[in-house]
């Protein structure tokens, strides 16, 4: 290869691949010395319900990859698994159940449900002390108004990654792409709360590529294979990319991406996650945070 060529190759590829997967396996570690401190204290392992309703197979690796985790982090794991033709009412009864069982701190309920099954009611049926996936009401509203509550797992994720590399967020511009309540609402409290100056964008956004390329940190949550590409980047910018999109190949095949155009992301920003391998790990290790602050809460009370 000529001079010339490395050159170019290495003004191309100028952002650093944050590695979630290696982050998401230190706050792993972590949670298990905690999860064995609690354990010596209160004479068991933290708890975490796990319900599935119905055979979805995507459901089904997260629900697995979910208690093989919890497993590994001392964390012990209920599996409640449910034929697809399961009522609400015996739902809500097993909720309830679950709710006062005192081995159980945390109880995740794997969504997308059923159509017969209304997930606000499921949601709101979870007891907000055990709500370990931050999606009831009371824990949405102590979140916007900042009080200490469980927080959703996947923006959370974000966070700690984002304060591993910037520190004090204080003053940031952010722009968060989505606004679902499970990611891109909850991503921007939580930013907000860590006083950068928001912005969250949507399908309706006029000129959403220029409110972008605003951003010295941009998080994308939208489920549009690699649509945002470097003329949404402003350069050095911190890329998150929280989508995952399964795409078919020849011969029945399929690869994973995320909803950022990583090689050209990386032409642009300061550092980007890739998917597979960056948000997505980090979920998952922030569910087991989040059920052992709900254990040694519980056990405070
Ligand atoms: P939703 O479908 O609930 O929300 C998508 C958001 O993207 C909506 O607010 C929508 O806007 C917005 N949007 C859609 N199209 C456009 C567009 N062309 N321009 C701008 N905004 C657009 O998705 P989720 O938030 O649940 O998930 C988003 C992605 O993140 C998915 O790929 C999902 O699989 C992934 N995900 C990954 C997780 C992880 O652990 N890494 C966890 C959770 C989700 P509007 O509201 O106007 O319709």
């Amino acid at each position: 290869m000529t001079d010339q060529a490395t050159k170019i190759d290495q003004d191309v590829t100028t952002a650093e691949r944050i590695d979630g997967k290696a982050f998401a396996a230190a706050l792993r570690a972590d949670v298990a010395e905690g999860a064995a401190r609690f354990q010596a204290q209160a004479g068991r392992q933290p708890g975490l319900a796990v319900v599935l309703v119905g055979d979805d197979p995507a459901s089904q690796v997260y629900v697995k990859t979910k208690m093989r985790q919890a497993a590994e982090a001392g964390i012990a794991s209920f599996p409640h698994l449910l034929p697809g033709s399961t009522s609400q009412a015996h739902l809500l009864q097993l909720i309830d159940a679950l709710n006062s069982d005192d081995q159980v701190d945390g109880i995740l309920v794997q969504l997308p449900l059923p159509a017969q099954i209304e997930e606000t009611a499921v949601i709101e049926a979870i007891d907000p002390a055990k709500d370990v996936d931050g999606f009831h009401p009371v824990n949405v509203g102590r979140l916007s108004t900042g009080q200490p509550a469980l927080v959703p797992c996947t923006p959370l994720g974000c966070l700690l990654l984002l304060q591993d590399r910037l520190g004090d967020l204080s003053g940031k511009k952010a722009v968060v792409v989505g606004r679902s309540n499970i990611v891109g609402k909850p991503m921007g409290q939580l930013l907000l709360n860590a006083s950068c100056t928001v912005t969250t964008v949507h399908s309706r956004t006029q000129d959403l590529a220029a409110e972008c390329r605003s951003a010295d940190i941009l998080v994308v949550a939208v489920g549009r294979p690699e649509m945002i590409d470097a003329s949404y980047i402003k350069p050095g910018a911190i890329v998150l990319d929280v989508g995952i999109n399964r795409i078919e190949m020849a011969e029945g095949k399929s690869r994973l991406t995320g909803d950022v155009d990583f090689a050209a992301a990386s032409s642009v920003a300061g550092a980007v996650t890739p998917v597979p391998g960056g948000i997505g790990p980090m979920t998952v290790a922030c569910l087991l945070r989040n059920t052992l602050s709900a254990a040694q809460a519980r056990v405070a009370e």
